[in-house]
């Protein structure tokens, strides 16, 4: 069944648990989720991310998307992932996703304040929840995320720390937008890491007790961090938890060995299918570690 973020990360915060939100810009990655979900019999987030709309347009993939979503047996958000113009965000709409990121965190406060509160009492009026973004969530190696034009240089723990959510800021930020979900920046990066992350706990903890109770934080850049780490990001207060970039790198990883095993004995719709099958192992032990036996 189709949800918002609203009634699903409320139970998951109560519980101590955190929903994954992966990427589905192709059928396989979108059976795969919503099939480990429902293998585990429990919610899931699936996202399309307006830098994937080269790859696949939100008017091709996006009702799709709501389709599976209706049609699953566990509660199942729709949502935008790091939405920038409001021509996207629109598109969303009609596609009727049930939830919306409007990530105006390259502007300054004050204007990501407006534009961000703006957007949610429209958003709410139509019953759909709203996640913004405060501080800057960096580009590492290969990100997926950024687009073709990115920059490729490659940030050290050290350098992204300029980059980590004020605590202050980020519950002023909860109170003045009304924003039912908040990204903020603690250590981790999008893409694949150039050396292990190292993730501030105790920043996660201030933002948590900083943000009133219905604004639920959300961390990104969590593919590429150990569970371990990721855990403790999840008892900190994290309870939506984006992860995709080392699902798909595997995946990839999975289809080489695969010809390589058969020496390209191996049509292109088995491979998928095989693919597939990987994906949703890998996401079933997603899920149950950010269940942590919840
Ligand atoms: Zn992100």
């Amino acid at each position: 069944m189709l949800v918002n973020l609203k009634d699903m990360l409320c139970e998951a915060e109560q519980k101590g648990y955190a929903i994954p939100c992966m990427n589905t810009p192709n059928m396989e990655t979108l059976r795969a989720l919503i099939g480990a979900a429902e293998d585990l019999n429990t919610p899931i987030i699936i996202d399309h991310a307006e830098v994937h709309n080269s790859l696949i347009p939100i008017e091709r993939m996006g009702p799709e998307m709501v389709k599976a979503a209706k049609a699953a047996k566990v509660p199942v958000c729709v949502h935008l992932d790091h939405g920038v113009s409001y021509t996207f965000l629109m598109k969303a709409l009609e596609a009727g996703f049930s939830s919306i990121m409007f990530d105006c965190s390259s502007l300054p406060f004050e204007e990501n304040v407006k534009r961000v509160k703006e957007f949610t009492e429209f958003a709410h009026s139509r019953g759909i929840t709203v996640e913004a973004e405060l501080g800057v969530m960096a580009s590492a190696m290969e990100d997926t995320h950024a687009g073709e034009d990115a920059e490729k240089r490659v940030l050290t723990n050290a350098d992204i720390r300029k980059f980590f959510t004020d605590p202050k800021e980020a519950g002023e930020f909860a109170e003045r937008t009304g924003c039912d979900a908040l990204a903020v920046c603690f250590g981790t990066m999008h893409g694949i890491y150039a050396e292990p992350p190292v993730l501030d706990i105790d920043r996660v903890k201030e933002i948590r007790s900083a943000v009133k109770d219905d604004c639920r934080i959300v961390m990104h850049g969590a593919s590429g961090v150990e569970f371990e780490q990721v855990q403790r990001a999840i008892d900190a207060g994290c309870s939506k938890v984006n992860y995709y970039s080392y699902m798909a790198k595997g995946a990839t990883q999975f289809c080489a060995d695969k010809i390589a095993e058969t020496k390209g004995a191996v049509a292109y719709h088995e491979l998928a299918e095989a693919a597939y099958e990987y994906m949703r192992g890998y996401a079933r032990d997603v899920l149950r570690a950010f269940r942590n036996g919840k």
